[in-house]
């Protein structure tokens, strides 16, 4: 008998099931990908560090989590600065200085903050991630750096998107072109991997196995369960199935040059270009290799049970769903919800670390 069978090795499933056997808690974790740590899982190739399924930049604001995960890997001092490419033309992100001087020629934050009270002044209180972002940035930035951007990302029109999304976005009247606002910051030296062979280590984990395959079978054997898939597909789709972004990886070497784009990330703005945005791994980690390695990101519809669940869509409608599941969910004794794609949540890696610790916090689990 397991007192906890934790479903998923992501870093929800992967802190728990740490913190639980340290405590003298006995714990099986079931995954049903064919290797550990979820999203943020990373492969060698060729001397570089590849991301499986996007670029994971660490940041956050939390001492106690930037402390915590550092004692399972060394962290560069690697700063994320993006580059927009629309049409050709390059702008820096998040929205600063750099991209008002870039788009309009002005240098002084007056005059940029001029132009955005100009070219929003028919927005009242915006209603939409469309709305949102004009209020914030103008239409020009709109135009360029949003709209096809967005609609490709999200399969939908800006105006029918919840503005919040775009909120995620520091914008800076400084000429700071740091993606994030957080003191802590970085990519860990060799990639994320190694982080979840320590957090794993010594617990047992079967791969490739769907727990909701045999759920039955598993719940006879354990006290407890925590699950960490999408909670739709717990509860095999009884309110519906929620609606999830998805995204297929294209990953290349390039054996005719060791710097493809001379920047991790480069956002593609415009609407026709096909794919989001080009990856090139190596510059997380200041790679010096004679090839390289970069990823195109395609958006694809999400297709339940077919395609992977990345994103939740938090609409009004898609959160309405959630809710009835999550009231389902509130009502279980011994099975516990947490992680992205449980609590449908546009969580980063350190609020899933937070959200790990509170659930431990929450089931008060002193030693065995
Ligand atoms: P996951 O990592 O999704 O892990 C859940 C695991 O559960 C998966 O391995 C899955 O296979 C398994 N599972 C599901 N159902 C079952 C089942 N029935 N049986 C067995 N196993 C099951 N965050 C950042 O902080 N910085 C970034 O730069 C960043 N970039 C991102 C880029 C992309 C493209 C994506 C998609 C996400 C990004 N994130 C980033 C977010 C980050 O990936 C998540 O916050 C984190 O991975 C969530 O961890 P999790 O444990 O909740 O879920
Ligand atoms: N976004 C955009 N243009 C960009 C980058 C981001 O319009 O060049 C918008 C887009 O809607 C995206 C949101 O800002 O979904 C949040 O961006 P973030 O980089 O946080 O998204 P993620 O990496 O999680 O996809």
């Amino acid at each position: 008998m397991y007192d906890y069978i934790i479903v998923g090795s992501g870093f929800f499933g992967s802190v728990c099931a740490r913190e639980l056997t340290d405590r003298g808690f006995k714990c099986l974790v079931l995954e049903k990908r064919n290797h550990i740590g979820g999203n943020c899982h990373t492969e060698k190739v060729d001397g570089i560090n590849m991301h499986t399924y996007g670029p994971h930049i660490f940041h956050t604001s939390n001492e106690r989590v930037w402390k915590w995960i550092n004692q399972f890997a060394t962290f560069n001092h690697f700063t994320n600065r993006p580059i927009a490419n629309y049409k050709g033309e390059l702008f820096a992100l998040p929205f600063n200085m750099w991209t008002f001087n870039q788009l309009w020629g002005v240098t002084h934050p007056h005059e940029a903050k001029a132009i955005i009270a100009e070219q929003s002044k028919e927005i009242g209180e915006p209603q939409n991630l469309e709305e949102q972002a004009i209020k914030l940035v103008g239409r020009d930035v709109y135009e360029k750096l949003i709209k096809g951007y967005t609609s490709k990302q999200w399969m939908k029109p800006p105006n029918e998107l919840p503005k919040e999304i775009i909120k995620r976005l520091p914008v800076r009247f400084t000429y700071d072109t740091n993606y994030f606002n957080d003191p802590y910051q970085g990519i860990p030296i060799g990639g994320y991997t190694q982080i979840f062979d320590q957090l794993l280590a010594g617990i047992e984990v079967q791969l490739e196995t769907d727990y909701l395959a045999d759920k039955l079978a598993w719940d006879a054997k354990a006290r407890n369960i925590i699950f960490t898939g999408p909670i739709d597909a717990y509860y095999d789709y009884q309110f519906g199935p929620l609606e999830y972004k998805t995204t297929r990886f294209e990953h290349k070497k390039l054996t005719d040059t060791d710097n493809y784009q001379g920047v991790p990330v480069m956002n593609y703005t415009d609407a026709e270009t096909p794919y989001t945005r080009i990856i090139e791994y190596k510059h997380f980690e200041f790679g010096q290799t004679d090839t390289t390695c970069i990823t195109y990101e395609y958006p694809e519809p999400y297709v339940a049970k077919v395609t992977e669940p990345y994103y939740p869509v938090n609409d009004q409608e898609n959160n309405a769903i959630f809710g009835q599941y999550k009231a389902l969910a509130d009502a279980e004794a011994n099975v516990y919800f947490g992680g992205r794609l449980a609590e449908y949540k546009y969580y980063d890696m350190h609020q899933i670390i937070e959200r790990a610790f509170d659930l431990l916090d929450q089931l008060n689990a002193g030693q065995a």
